[in-house]
C-alpha cells in the first residue's frame, strides 16, 4: 500500500515527536504521559508555541505499531495524543491497538476535522482561527479554552452551551498572557463556578 493511502487509512502517521513526561495541564495534570505529537495543522493560531508542527511533510511517517512500541517502551499506560491537529486524521487503527495493549487514550484537539478513534478522556480546546467540526461538542469530556485576550471569555461561554452538561469547563492563560490575564481568570472562574482553572505546570517544572 502506498505511503498516502495508509495514511489516509490511520495506519501510518506522521510523527513530529514522542516523549515520556508529566502531563501539565488539564485535568490529568501530574500524571505521566506518553505524548504523541502529530504533524499537521491547519488551524493557524496566532500564537501557537508549534508551529513546526503546521507541516506535515516534514515529518517521518510511522506505522501505528511503530508508534505503539515507542509508547510500549516505558512504565506509564497513559498516551496523549496531540499535534499539531490529530483529528486530520483516522484515529481507529492507532487508538485500537493502544487500547489492545492496555493504554488510557487521551487526545487534545481543536476539534476542527470529524472525530474519529476510542478516547477514554478527549480535551476539546476550540480555537477562534477556525470552526470546530459539529461532532466533537458530544465527545468532549473537557473543554479547555486558552485566554489570549478579553474576548475568550465570551468564546469559551459561547462553546459551553454546546458541550455536555458532563463536560469538565478550563479557562487556560496562554503562557506569554499569563500576567495579564491569570488575575481575571481567577476572578471569572469565583463569579462563574462552573468553570474550573488550568496552567501549564509544565513549563513552570521546565519539562517538555
Ligand atoms: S490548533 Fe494547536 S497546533 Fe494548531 S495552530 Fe493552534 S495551537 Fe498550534
Amino acid at each position: 500500500m502506498e505511503i498516502k493511502q495508509a495514511v489516509e487509512k490511520g495506519l501510518k502517521l506522521p510523527v513530529m515527536e514522542a516523549f515520556y513526561t508529566i502531563q501539565g495541564e488539564g485535568t490529568f495534570t501530574g500524571h505521566p504521559a506518553y505524548f504523541i505529537r502529530l504533524g499537521g495543522c491547519d488551524v493557524g493560531c496566532v500564537w501557537c508555541d508549534v508551529k513546526e508542527s503546521w507541516e506535515a511533510a516534514k515529518w517521518p511517517v510511522l506505522s501505528v505499531e511503530e508508534i505503539v512500541d515507542g509508547a510500549l517502551q516505558y512504565p506509564g499506560r497513559l498516551v496523549v495524543i496531540t499535534g499539531g491537529e490529530p483529528l486530520m486524521y483516522e484515529m481507529g487503527p492507532l487508538t485500537a491497538l493502544l487500547k489492545e495493549k492496555g493504554f488510557t487514550t487521551n487526545i487534545e484537539t481543536s476539534g476542527a476535522h470529524p472525530f474519529s478513534g476510542q478516547f477514554d478522556w478527549v480535551c476539546f480546546s476550540p480555537k477562534k482561527f477556525k470552526e470546530p467540526h459539529p461532532s466533537i461538542f458530544e465527545k468532549a469530556d473537557e473543554l479547555k479554552v486558552i485566554v489570549f485576550h478579553k474576548s475568550d471569555f465570551d468564546f469559551a461561554e459561547k462553546h459551553a452551551k454546546h458541550v455536555r452538561s458532563s463536560c469538565k469547563k478550563l479557562l487556560q492563560p496562554e503562557w506569554s498572557k499569563s500576567e495579564k490575564f491569570t488575575g481575571e481568570i481567577i476572578e471569572y472562574i469565583k463569579n462563574h463556578p462552573d468553570w474550573n482553572i488550568s496552567l501549564q505546570t509544565h513549563k513552570f517544572m521546565d519539562i517538555p
